[in-house]
């Protein structure tokens, strides 16, 4: 069956629509296609009644039926881009958010000369390479529990020639050598274990280990908290980021940890996800 460009994508959206709302169904479908064909949007568009070949068609009806399956469409590309880095992404980690970017930023903005950096639990490696990319004079490290997540932090850092980066193996800061860090930035996992959250989406092909933490959802910020005194220089940071409705516990465990200047800003939802604080 021959198709053009316009009417594949409107079978691909009606599709779609079943399962993600009406303009994340328009955009999935024409994400697939401008994949298959190595093509921009723009083309799209300017191609809209060119005919796809058989194989493009079979190429592109296989990624849709993949995601018609449940399948995140960065698992599908195998990509994710994040703060403009375009990471490779795979079932071993945490898919990039645009919240995480608040993260990124609030560290930029703390950043100064040739300062130590750590990400805890870096997954993709995109809060580490994002940091390394824009202070090319921090020493980055990134460390991850995971040694499929840290494969891909390295190929990632390798990819985008990141040579400020040091991924280690490490369970928080378990394996790190005992030296301090001027900024500490974590996207830990942050979701209650039985939040029903994590049967639906993307959330389901995601690894748990990077989701869900304890019943009440703090188990790994509380013992990131606890821990990074020891690893952080007078005056240093720590930064996490955190579901919207735990920016009073954890300022509340920062507090009592005797951190200061504790100060908690909102991601572009408005919703409170990232906290930060300074070791006096
Ligand atoms: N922000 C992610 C979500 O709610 C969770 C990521 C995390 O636990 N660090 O889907």
């Amino acid at each position: 069956m021959s198709h053009t460009v316009q009417q594949w994508l409107q079978t691909a959206r009606q599709q779609l629509a079943q399962f993600v709302p009406p303009d994340e169904a328009s955009m999935e479908a024409q994400i697939l296609l401008m994949h298959v064909l190595n093509v921009n949007r723009a083309w799209l568009i300017a191609h809209a009644t060119d005919n796809l070949t058989d194989m493009s068609i079979t190429k592109v009806e296989s990624l849709l039926q993949r995601r018609l399956q449940g399948e995140p469409v960065a698992h599908i590309l195998g990509s994710r881009e994040f703060f403009g880095l375009a990471l490779k992404v795979t079932p071993d980690t945490l898919i990039p958010r645009p919240d995480t970017e608040t993260l990124v930023e609030a560290a930029l903005a703390k950043v100064n000369g040739r300062m130590r950096v750590l990400d805890l639990g870096t997954g993709t490696g995109a809060i580490a390479l994002a940091i390394a990319r824009h202070a090319p004079h921090c020493e980055v490290i990134a460390v991850d529990a995971s040694t499929g997540a840290l494969a891909v932090a390295q190929e990632n850092a390798q990819a985008l020639h990141l040579n400020n980066v040091q991924c280690v193996q490490s369970n928080w800061f378990a394996a790190l050598p005992a030296h301090r860090f001027d900024l500490i930035v974590s996207n830990p996992p942050y979701i209650e274990t039985d939040d029903p959250h994590l049967l639906q989406g993307d959330l389901r092909f995601e690894p748990i280990s990077a989701l869900a933490s304890g019943a009440d959802g703090l188990q790994d910020i509380r013992q990131i908290i606890a821990e990074a005194p020891d690893y952080l220089n007078a005056g240093g940071w720590l930064m996490l980021e955190h579901g919207y409705n735990q920016a009073e516990a954890v300022q509340q465990l920062l507090n009592a940890q005797g951190l200061r200047t504790v100060e908690t800003i909102k991601d572009l939802g408005g919703q409170p996800r990232v906290t930060i604080a300074q070791w006096p």
